[in-house]
């Protein structure tokens, strides 16, 4: 299926490894040109180069990279004085740390919020009316199937994504729908990405286990038996991204491999 998107830009965040790097790939693969972000320069522009390769042949798309913090005002300053006008907008940073809530301070708090709520409202509100006024835009935020079922150690997680949530169901139904921007919520469940391995190693020492044993345990707690890939998260967020998808906004859609138990 052609997905219709070639030649627009997208901004990928969070895009030198794992479910952004897969974002990246899928939307550089349709031909779209991508600006990656992410903190660390070395693994970005290694990250960079290795897509902008692997595309050359398929694709026409231009592969470049702004290394920078994007939970930050001039991280997301950085990003604009590149590029203002973008197509397609995936959000996307560092998910928060796991604990109890009694230990978590106000400073805890805001630090999730940013990260994880006001800088994805951040990038909205620079880049929709732009999309508007051009009549096509696409807004995906990856968030977490934690929004749909709370994990207790996730709190930071589960209030900040939910608040993000919350601000995506009205904004999306405003009047940018008419305009042909659409925004949606990307819910992962277990991705097979370097945090999903840092958590699983958190919780195998934590349990004195092997990490292998505990992932093979969280495997089998899936009704797939597997963990997701960012290839498979990446062509999902490619087809949000794509001219067909435009009938859909204001979504959580939910990418669990079938881990979430409910009926809707
Ligand atoms: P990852 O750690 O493998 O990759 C995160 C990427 O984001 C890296 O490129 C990193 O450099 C970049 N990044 C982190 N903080 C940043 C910042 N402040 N500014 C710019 N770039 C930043 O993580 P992942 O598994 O790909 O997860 C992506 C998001 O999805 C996270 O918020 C995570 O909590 C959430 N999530 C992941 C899973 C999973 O199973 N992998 C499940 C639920 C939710």
């Amino acid at each position: 299926m052609d997905l219709g998107i070639a030649g627009k830009w997208a901004l990928v965040c969070g895009a030198s490894r794992g479910l952004g790097l897969g974002c990246a790939r899928a939307l550089a693969q349709e031909g779209v040109h991508v600006l990656m972000v992410a903190r660390g320069a070395p693994a970005l522009q290694q990250a960079a180069a290795q897509l902008s390769a692997d595309c050359a042949d398929a694709a026409r798309a231009t592969v470049e990279y702004v290394a920078a913090d994007i939970t930050t005002q001039e991280g997301r300053r950085a990003v604009f004085a590149y590029r203002r006008d973008f197509d397609i907008v995936v959000t996307n940073a560092g998910g928060p740390p796991a604990g109890n809530f009694r230990d978590w301070t106000r400073d805890n708090w805001v630090a999730a919020l940013d990260a994880n709520m006001l800088t994805p409202i951040e990038l909205i509100k620079a880049t929709v009316d732009g999309m508007a006024a051009r009549g096509f835009g696409r807004i995906v935020n990856i968030t977490s199937s934690a929004v749909k079922a709370p994990i207790d150690v996730l709190g930071l997680s589960n209030g900040a994504r939910s608040g993000l949530t919350g601000f995506v169901a009205g904004t999306a139904r405003s009047g940018l729908a008419a305009s042909g921007v659409t925004i949606n919520n990307l819910l992962p469940g277990a991705f097979d990405t370097d945090r999903l391995r840092a958590v699983m190693q958190a919780n195998a020492d934590k349990a004195g286990k092997a990490l292998a044993d505990a992932m093979q345990s969280r495997r089998q707690s899936i009704p797939a038996r597997r963990f997701g890939t960012p290839d498979e998260f990446g062509a999902i967020c490619a087809f949000l991204c794509s001219q067909h998808a435009g009938y859909i906004t204001g979504q959580n859609i939910l990418a669990d491999g079938g881990a979430y138990p409910g009926t809707f």
